[in-house]
């Protein structure tokens, strides 16, 4: 198991050895390479396991193909969105995140309930490529018109199946709704991907597989591959 394995970029390969990640753990292992080719993805995994990178790395590689968020293309929103239950659990991903985005340029946003919501959006309105969110509080912010999803195309549902347990599907569902629908991948898993457009790329992360998980999958995952640690 190495790291050079895992097809991350160079930038970011440093990012890995500057945070101490010597060796990748097996959902990093067999996630990563999925993220980086754009494949959906189910991942049955605990904290712990070191899933937090599993989907932030290859997030972080589909960014860097794109122009910085800039004055220019900040008003379309952010380009990728991790969504988690609570605010405590959205603070770990920003502080994993922020360990590899700060080397490349790459601006975080963390939206959570018990925050000012107008700072919030005002946060919003000067951009940042990743918004990380807890469901209910990001579709506020959707609501009030302070956040957009234009040009979101990689999304996260981590413990998802908490995030259903605490009643949030409704909210689930209406950030997924906010993003352009016209890049999800075609149902119909025999039809050709077109290597040069961008397709809407989802990971989800639950430790179990409840009908209200599965019905989010079905929704929303294209043929995913399902990882399980
Ligand atoms: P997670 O399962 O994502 O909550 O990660 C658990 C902890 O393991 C976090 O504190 C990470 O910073 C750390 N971690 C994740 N991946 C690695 C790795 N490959 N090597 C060493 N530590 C890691």
């Amino acid at each position: 198991r190495s790291w050079a394995e895992s097809k991350l970029s160079p930038e970011l390969l440093k990012a890995v050895e500057k945070a101490g990640y010597k060796t990748p753990s097996p959902i990093q292992m067999a996630a990563i390479p999925l993220g980086i080719q754009q494949r959906d993805v189910i991942g049955v995994a605990e904290t712990g396991s070191g899933k937090t990178a599993a989907f932030i790395l290859p997030m972080l590689t589909y960014i860097t193909k794109l122009p910085p968020i800039s004055e220019e293309n900040e008003a379309e929103g952010p380009y990728a969105v991790v969504m988690a239950p609570t605010r405590e659990l959205a603070q770990q991903i920003e502080d994993e995140t922020v360990k590899f985005a700060h080397y490349m340029g790459i601006k975080v946003a963390s939206i959570v309930g018990g925050q000012s919501i107008e700072e919030q959006g005002f946060k919003l309105r000067q951009g940042c490529e990743v918004v990380i969110a807890t469901p209910g509080r990001l579709l506020d912010c959707l609501e009030r018109r302070y956040a957009v999803l234009n040009q979101c195309n990689y999304v996260v549902l981590d413990e998802a199946d908490r995030m259903i347990d605490m009643g949030f599907e409704p909210q689930v569902v209406g950030v997924l709704d906010a993003m352009p629908s016209s890049n999800l991948k075609p149902e119909n898993e025999d039809e050709e991907l077109d290597e040069k457009r961008i397709y809407r790329t989802t990971y989800m992360f639950s430790a179990t597989m409840p009908p209200a998980v599965e019905r989010l999958a079905r929704k929303y995952l294209r043929n995913p591959v399902v990882v399980t640690i």
